[in-house]
């Protein structure tokens, strides 16, 4: 529980059995804005009771959900894309107050959180199983895909509605309950999608959100009616998810940190390298999961590089998220932009330079109490520094320098993380040598956020994921399902009367 401080109206509560909970929280958090450092509501935190009102609920109906024809669940989903798709602008606005980012970029999240939903109204298609005639004399086996009961997600700050989304569209449209678990940071937008589901016609239960902390978290891990469990945050969190979920027999996919590598070839494009460092560097602040966070620069080409970037942090924009004119927001509290510029501290006391230090950036109407720090690069990084070895998540871009392609490709392997990673380069022999030994789950070629279509899935390598699958496109509808395999003889009369052999086909 946080402390409380002055507030305005704005008042966050669970939504279970398609309304919002009527019950008085017994705990309750602080919502912030960044860009103003205030406080802007309060979200309650739920208990135990609350944890099982909505997996009861969820359980409830999940029999009727899961009976719902194909076509029925796939009207819900067409309905709920047109909305949210109405609704795009309005959650962007929520995203951008609570999160800070800047509404784009809050609106791109939205947008490629849609995409998971326009995938999953496929279902139909994706849920075909497999049918054979006649493996035996008149006996035909097929598989059917079911659903698995009630599932959870457990979701990070940095996309409160892209992340949500990698998973409730397709456990959904699988025939599955879902209780969301959003970040206690920026809850709001879990709130508003969950009344959209409710107008596009979805059975009140099928969709939950219970806020709050690692009560409500190891509420749901507990809980004996939680088949499987989604999870997406920090690295320390999601070993512990799966640890947790899998000993207590639940099927479990725990997305974690990450820190992503940019290779630049000497033979590279720089200004391409150049805009896409500073771009995946430093856009939602470095808070993505995907953002570029170490450029490791092949010699020759740092100093010329790092000149390009310069150039380009020289013209970004620092303001409020709903300021048409910023380019980047806030960090999402206090306590985490200190922690972010406290690497340039230390980066700096284990020998590295701070070859732009964002410190002060000038914020567009004034910082005020905002959570602001500026785009900064730690240049002459080396494997051994805290800057290097931690996930800094925020707008610290760290330059290694490496004399070759084997010398970046150890660096990378020597990582702990293996989430997303990129190379620069038009040496096309050299991208298909990177692609084929790199040891990282999403990777780039001339792209630096290489974020996978729906219809592919997501998830990184190594401590960057902790689980079978990775989340959306056909691992998703794996994960939220189970196969039946099914032998069956029909109208059969030489059937060939009791045999108690093995049986084999004929
Ligand atoms: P976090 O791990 O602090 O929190 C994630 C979720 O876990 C939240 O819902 C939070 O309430 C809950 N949680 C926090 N502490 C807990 C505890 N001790 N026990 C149980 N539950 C707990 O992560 P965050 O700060 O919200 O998000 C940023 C992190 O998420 C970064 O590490 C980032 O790389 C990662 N991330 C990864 C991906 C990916 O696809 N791999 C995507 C987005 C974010």
């Amino acid at each position: 529980m946080t402390q409380t401080g002055k507030t305005d109206s704005k008042h966050i509560t669970h939504w279970i059995g398609g309304k919002p909970f009527d019950g008085v929280a017994e705990r309750r958090g602080d919502i912030y804005e960044p860009a103003t450092g205030r406080v802007a509501g309060t979200v309650d935190f739920a208990s135990g009771s609350e944890v099982d009102a909505a997996v009861a609920a969820a359980k409830a109906a999940f029999p009727g959900w899961r009976d719902a024809s194909l076509t029925k669940r796939t009207r819900v989903l067409f309905r709920f894309r047109e909305l949210l798709t109405e609704h795009r602008d309005e959650i962007a606005r929520l995203i951008s107050a609570e999160h800070g980012k800047v509404v784009s970029d809050a609106a791109g999240e939205v947008a490629r959180g849609l995409e998971v939903v326009e995938f999953a109204c496929g279902i139909p298609h994706l849920l075909k199983g497999g049918f054979s005639e006649n493996v035996s004399t008149r006996v035909d086996a097929y598989s059917i895909l079911q659903p698995l009961g009630v599932v959870a997600g457990i979701t990070p700050f940095n996309f409160p509605a892209m992340v949500p989304m990698w998973m409730f569209p397709v456990a959904i449209a699988c025939g599955n309950t879902f209780v969301l678990k959003p970040s206690e940071k920026d809850p709001s937008a879990s709130v508003r999608i969950a009344e959209l589901w409710a107008e596009a016609g979805l059975p009140e239960g099928v969709f939950n959100v219970v806020h709050g902390d690692k009560t409500a978290v190891d509420g749901l891990l507990d809980h004996p009616d939680v088949r499987a469990v989604s999870f997406v945050g920090s690295t320390p969190i999601a070993r512990y998810i799966y640890e947790t979920a899998a000993g207590n027999g639940k099927r479990v996919q725990a997305l974690g940190g990450a820190k992503n590598h940019m290779v630049v070839l000497p033979d590279a494009d720089l200004d391409l390298a150049a805009d896409a460092a500073v771009s995946a560097g430093f856009g939602s602040a470095g808070e993505r999961c995907m953002a570029i966070s170490v450029v490791v620069a092949v010699e020759p080409v740092a100093d010329e590089l790092l000149a390009k970037v310069r150039e380009r942090v020289a013209k970004l924009s620092i303001g409020p998220g709903d300021d048409p004119e910023s380019d980047m927001g806030p960090l999402v509290t206090a306590q985490h932009r200190d922690k972010v510029a406290s690497y340039l501290d230390s980066g700096v006391a284990q020998g590295a330079t701070l070859a732009i230090d964002g410190r002060g950036t000038p914020v567009r109407g004034g910082a005020g109490e905002g959570f602001w720090l500026g785009p900064s690069v730690l240049d002459h990084v080396t494997p051994d520094m805290d800057a290097y070895k931690d996930e800094i998540f925020g707008p610290v871009l760290s330059v290694v320098r490496v004399g070759s392609y084997e010398e970046a490709m150890e660096v990378i392997s020597a990582n702990p993380y293996g989430n997303g990673t990129a190379i620069f380069t038009n040496d096309g022999g050299a991208a298909r040598r990177f692609q084929n030994e790199v040891e990282v789950g999403m990777v780039g070629i001339n792209v630096p956020i290489p974020v996978p279509m729906a219809y592919y899935s997501f998830g990184g390598w190594k401590d960057s994921l902790f689980g079978d699958s990775h989340a959306h496109g056909m691992e998703g509808v794996h994960f939220y399902t189970r196969t039946k395999a099914v032998t069956a003889r029909w109208l059969d009369p030489s059937h060939g009367g009791v045999n108690l052999g093995f049986p084999t086909n004929g």
